[in-house]
């Protein structure tokens, strides 16, 4: 059975003090829309230097309706040793992260990450017994000469590879066409079905245990028409997850 599931990137942003506030906000939104079923999951990915923060503040909350899981925003690919500035799985896990994104579009864009790296990334975190988010989507010049498709198989292609197929089940996939990350613009609900039923089709016989999540200014306002997609059970937000009353209404969509 697939799980429903709401993640919040929430990017370089946050304080010590905003972070205290946009979770307590969550849990207030989360208990006020009366929200107690366990249908769908939510997690925040927050920078490397407030998941213990954020962790010890999400631990606070595990019984409650706003009850959140903690992730991280990228990992090495390596375990341990000489490698100045990154941070590895084991560490996250060590930290209580349950997930980690690898291959977000900005990670590729600015980190010139390829698939073979990003794929890497997915097998490190299913080491340590993190549930990878493996990001992928076209950018906007790949929709308009149709190559959309194309560029989404090479992309699962080299994950699947890498992790194997047996272990395709542990993964998460947030399918994010790039032209729709932090611009306003989203896919429509069929743009959406299409890649996601594609994708679906790609991640072979576990296909069916597999989360599949929409990214793309995902807002309270489009949200239920996305999680009516037979094909996504779920969001990766950026923006609004920094609000926790758009925040709270998305996980709320998603649990109708
Ligand atoms: C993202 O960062 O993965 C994302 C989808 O951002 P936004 O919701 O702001 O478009």
């Amino acid at each position: 059975m697939r799980q429903s599931l709401i993640v919040g990137n929430w990017k370089m942003n946050g304080s010590r003090a905003a972070n205290t506030a946009l979770i307590g906000d969550f849990v207030s939104c989360m208990a006020q829309l009366g929200k107690t079923d366990s249908d769908v999951k939510s997690a925040v990915c927050v920078p490397f230097v407030y998941l213990d923060q954020v962790g010890q503040l999400v631990n606070a909350e595990s019984e409650s309706p706003g009850a959140i899981k903690l992730g991280a925003q990228d990992v090495s690919l390596h375990v341990e040793g000489a490698y100045t500035g990154e941070i590895s799985a084991v560490m996250l896990a060590d930290m209580d992260c349950k997930y980690v994104i690898v291959g977000h579009s900005e990670r590729r864009e600015y980190h010139h990450e390829s698939n073979f790296l990003v794929g890497q990334k997915a097998l490190a975190a299913l080491q340590a017994k993190l549930t990878p988010i493996v990001c992928v989507g076209e950018t906007l010049e790949q929709r308009e000469s149709n190559s959309t498709l194309a560029v989404i198989e090479e992309q699962l292609t080299a994950v699947k590879s890498i992790i194997g197929e047996k272990n395709l089940s542990r993964i998460v996939v947030a399918c994010e066409p790039v032209w729709a990350i932090g611009t306003g613009l989203t896919a429509s609900p069929e743009q959406a079905q299409e890649v996601h039923q594609f994708i679906r089709a790609q991640l072979g016989a576990d296909a069916d245990k597999i989360s599949l999540l929409y990214g793309g200014s995902v807002k309270p306002g489009n949200a239920s028409e996305l999680f009516q997609c037979p094909d996504i059970d779920g969001a990766l937000v950026g923006g609004a997850s920094l609000d926790a009353k758009s925040f709270s209404d998305i996980v709320s969509a998603a649990s109708i």
